[in-house]
């Protein structure tokens, strides 16, 4: 999932923290702000593991105004105990169950659980069916999972955008990443001149002259929030891709009808796009299907299975597209199996970006590594969000930037420790481990397949970038000295961060007078650390990972000027009324002093920190008074550090 919208709406402002360097206001690439609606109900609901699903027919009708859902499920579950005589599914309580059959007698429905009692009593591995009966308008309580929507403010519309919660908001289900079902049957039906998109393939529809039924089967196994119903009244066309080995994959495309030229244009592209992540990742996973793209009415893209749904038709949104289709290996055939391990779907799609890039070029600079290294510095991530995301309750927490930028910067970073070799060995060997495949993973799993072509031990470097916030922050020192042997170079590294102390291979450049330079490896796995090398002549300046290989900061003790690192990490609420409490970090040694500009840069108030934490950050407020204590008006404020490398846009409501 990828959310995509446009820096210069100001409502925006109503939901994030634009938060950006000054300098780089004009460079800003829009499309790395994401809005999300907060999401504070408990999504950590238990779920029954007392079976396992196997197989979900949904039976759906949808109608209009008044708009309503009717659905029957059959569902196939597998005991994984004895003595079963109940269980429990996720549907909300818009929902009405109306009738359960097949082995439910009986059932209780409340606070989105529904208790089945069943007919006799099941034991370890016995299957059981059951059926529901239920009808209503879905409540998008917080999230858009179904949305009755309109195009051009006259055409029915439905789309639906499941994840992380939102399958129980319209059907009946195991509604956990954790337990997929081994094939899914999605039978809708809606007014004639609609069309339904959904996944797998179309194994039969029905037009009449009242209602369209079609009839989609997935027949690869499918986490709930990956099923998903497109309906409009689309302009369809296909493509097709070819496979190795001489079959060929269908491309289908639903759109809205006034976008069709467009579309035709900028979606010939989808077959470049698996011709890039097919070479990095291995054959797309689901072949014997097809790949397509659904338009829906949602600012971004989500990656349903085999069937990715986007809001726009662009070429400006090519990374988007990119991004949906690395998800289909990772997200969809590897699904994190907690919400907690999301990174293990947007970090890896976020990397299918920057490897894209590498392959067919970023912006101005054609394909290459300078076009991967742009794009990964455009993804840096400095603050103090852990990638591993502990708290699950919402979703705007657990879909945080972190675990897009530095979720990607892992991999970019083992790529760094590993060599390209190894790396992609082993992201191969993840993507197409045939005891992985098409299953809900974990962490483990891919520390597993690069611990295994790499021989390494990789626990530590996965933790350190995973359970801790911030990056290493080192302190460089060097001298030169003459020996019979040559020039001899001392080198202390200093790891200034609180914690952890990091255990990285790193690269050291040498410099030389005559233009020439050198690149030097270490091992750093300490506080402090001093390393000799011999050299043939003594270097006059000295950089610690020239490569950017690792997310960092760097301070040099020999030179007296340096530039450390500030940024503005939250500015909240924002907008506010009453007072926005800022966070900084930096790495400066005193507390820095904020500045808050208006629009047209007047100087109104400065500001000091009161509280100053234990990384490096400090805590600011400003209750929208100038120096003079004078309330400013109403409107758009910048809030900046001395220097204008740090800024943050706030809005001040009255
Ligand atoms: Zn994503």
């Amino acid at each position: 999932m990828r959310r995509r919208i446009c820096y210069a709406l100001i409502w925006m402002m109503l939901y994030t923290v634009p938060v950006v360097h000054a300098q780089d206001i004009t460079a800003l690439k829009m499309h790395k702000q994401r809005l999300y609606r907060q999401y504070t109900r408990l999504a950590a609901s238990a779920q029954d593991t007392t079976m396992d699903a196997r197989y979900y027919h949904l039976s759906l009708r949808i109608r209009f105004r008044p708009n309503l859902l009717e659905g029957e499920v059959e569902a196939l579950f597998q005991s994984r105990v004895d003595n079963l005589n109940t269980i429990v599914l996720d549907l909300d309580d818009a929902m009405n169950v109306t009738a359960v059959g097949a082995s439910a007698g009986a059932f209780q429905h409340n606070n989105q659980k529904l208790r089945l009692t069943l007919k006799k009593t099941y034991h370890r591995n016995d299957t059981l069916r059951v059926r529901v009966r239920y009808r209503g308008l879905p409540a998008n309580d917080g999230g858009d999972w179904f949305v009755f929507d309109t195009i051009e403010d006259s055409l029915d519309h439905v789309w639906t955008l499941s994840e992380p919660y939102g399958a129980r908001y319209w059907w009946p289900c195991k509604d956990t990443p954790a337990d997929k079902a081994d094939s899914v049957d999605i039978r809708v039906t809606v007014p004639a001149g609609l069309w339904v998109a959904s996944n797998g393939l179309l194994a039969d529809s029905v037009l009449t002259d009242s209602t369209n039924t079609f009839f989609w089967k997935e027949r690869y196994p499918i986490a709930p929030y990956l099923v998903s119903l497109a309906v409009a009244p689309y302009a369809r066309f296909r493509d097709s891709y070819p496979l190795p080995g001489g079959d060929v994959l269908p491309l289908y495309f639903y759109v809205y009808p006034s976008e069709e030229a467009r579309a035709r244009e900028v979606f010939k592209e989808t077959r470049d796009h698996l011709d890039v992540l097919s070479a990095y990742f291995g054959p797309y996973p689901f072949a014997k299907e097809k790949y397509g793209l659904a338009r829906f009415g949602w600012g971004g893209g989500m990656e349903h299975q085999t069937l990715t749904s986007v809001g726009r038709v662009s070429e400006a949104w090519r990374f988007l597209y990119v991004h949906e289709l690395g998800h289909q290996w990772f997200g969809d055939a590897l699904t994190c199996a907690s919400w907690r391990d999301i990174w293990l779907n947007e970090g890896f799609a976020s990397y299918s970006e920057a490897l894209y890039a590498e392959a067919r070029g970023y912006g101005e600079l054609p394909p290459g590594r300078a076009a991967y290294d742009a794009y990964m510095s455009s993804q840096l991530y400095y603050g103090d969000e852990t990638v591993y995301r502990e708290d699950t309750t919402s979703v705007a927490g657990l879909f945080d930037r972190v675990v897009y930028d530095k979720g990607s910067w892992i991999l970019h970073m083992l790529r760094g420790q590993l060599g390209d070799t190894l790396f992609f060995k082993g992201l191969r060997r993840y993507a197409r481990d045939s005891t992985l495949l098409y299953t809900s993973v974990r962490t483990a799993d891919v520390r597993s397949a690069f611990e295994e072509v790499s021989g390494r031990a990789l626990k530590t470097f996965f933790d350190q970038w995973l359970l801790y916030p911030f990056y290493p922050s080192y302190e460089v020192g060097w001298q030169t000295s003459t020996s019979d042997s040559g020039s001899v170079l001392t080198v202390t590294i200093r790891q200034e961060q609180p914690r952890p102390v990091y255990q990285l291979n790193l690269e050291l450049k040498a410099y030389y007078s005559n233009g020439a330079d050198t690149v030097l490896t270490l091992f750093n796995d300490s506080r402090d650390q001093t390393y000799r090398f011999v050299l043939s002549h003594a270097p006059v300046n000295l950089r610690l990972d020239p490569g950017n290989k690792v997310l960092k900061n760097v301070r040099y003790r020999n030179e007296a000027a340096y530039t450390p690192r500030i940024t503005i990490d939250s500015a909240r609420p924002n907008p506010f009324r009453e007072q926005i409490e800022i966070r900084v970090t930096s790495w400066r040694n005193v507390p820095p002093e904020l500045t808050v500009f208006d629009v047209s840069g007047r100087r109104l108030r400065r500001l000091k920190a009161r509280v100053a934490g234990a990384f490096h950050d400090y805590y600011y407020a400003w209750d929208g008074r100038t120096d003079t204590g004078r309330r400013v008006a109403a409107g758009i404020y910048f809030i900046a550090d001395a220097e204008g490398k740090a800024a943050a846009r706030v809005l001040y409501l009255k």
